[in-house]
């Protein structure tokens, strides 16, 4: 191996596509003896098809305290040890980050490599502007939940780039929708797989592009939702909002006000006097 041997290599694996295993990541996965990966039923055949003899241990989010301390213990033996999950970045919306914190506590070397992973590859060709983002990852899968973050998100003047699962991208679609008012949204489907899609729209047109064609709906997903509009203050601009609905005014007035009292969106302030209505 031409890196130092005892350290933890964090190494990202393919999404989807074999060629983008960087050939760094495939040179320490052919030589170190240990792998670390999140299922090892599911490594194994990308540890064969490289030729990689290492042998492989469970490091899950069921067990990271207890695989932490068995990769303590290789490296301070002076083996090193690759740590991989299923697809892309270990600790990014994956197992990982225990075993890295931990390896660092005890002092041990982690080498991290760059590679594959869904947020930055969606980002890259989503063509959003904002010169900021803020990755979210999963939202709560929990109705409630989930409008409380997006509100929570609501008035941040970053991209917001999350991941979310086929059989909740409908509902998640509409939330934010409800939530963050007139946004663009790039739909990311099956990033460096055969059916890509990088698809971006109005976000209020976002329910009706999905269920268009059932297969829009199919697959691995990143979300991205530009930031909240420069230059408004979203989080004065409901403040007023509120102060002039509870004052009985109607929908269409108090959103009027509200963005000349306070340089908010107008149709933003519309859609979110709406939702708080209903
Ligand atoms: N660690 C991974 C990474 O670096 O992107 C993420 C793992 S997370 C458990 C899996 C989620 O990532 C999927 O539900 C989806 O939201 C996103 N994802 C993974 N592969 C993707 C792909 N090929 N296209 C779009 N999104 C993908």
């Amino acid at each position: 191996m031409t890196e130092e041997s005892a350290a933890l290599y964090v190494v990202p694996t393919p999404l989807g596509n074999m060629a983008d295993l960087t050939r760094r990541a495939e040179e320490i996965l052919r030589s170190v003896p240990w792998v670390a990966a999140e299922d090892t039923r599911h490594s194994t055949p990308l540890l064969k098809q490289l030729g990689s003899s290492a042998r492989t241990l469970p490091a899950h989010q069921h067990n990271e305290h207890e695989a932490a301390a068995r990769i303590v213990d290789k490296l301070r033996a002076g083996e090193a040890v690759a740590l991989i999950s299923d697809a892309g970045t270990p600790g990014i919306s994956d197992p990982g980050a225990r075993v890295v914190a931990a390896v660092r506590a005890a002092g041990c070397k982690v080498v991290p490599l760059p590679g594959p992973c869904a947020a930055t590859t969606a980002l890259s060709g989503s063509g959003i502007l904002d010169e900021h983002f803020l990755f979210y990852g999963f939202l709560p899968a929990k109705a409630g939940q989930r409008r409380q973050t997006l509100e929570d998100l609501r008035s941040l003047p970053y991209a917001l780039v999350f991941y979310e699962a086929p059989h909740r991208v409908l509902e998640t679609v509409a939330d934010m929708a409800n939530t963050l008012g007139e946004r663009t949204l790039v739909i990311a489907r099956e990033l460096t797989k055969l059916f890509e899609t990088v698809h971006s729209l109005p976000l209020a047109e976002a329910d009706a592009w999905l269920k268009e064609d059932s297969n829009r709906q199919r697959g691995e997903f990143v979300l991205i939702v530009s930031g909240a509009p420069a230059g408004a203050d979203a989080g004065e601009g409901e403040r007023v909002l509120k102060l002039l609905l509870a004052d009985g005014l109607p929908v269409k007035q108090a959103a009027k006000l509200a963005a000349a009292i306070t340089g908010a969106a107008k149709n933003a302030l519309y859609d979110r006097a709406l939702a708080l209505k209903s």
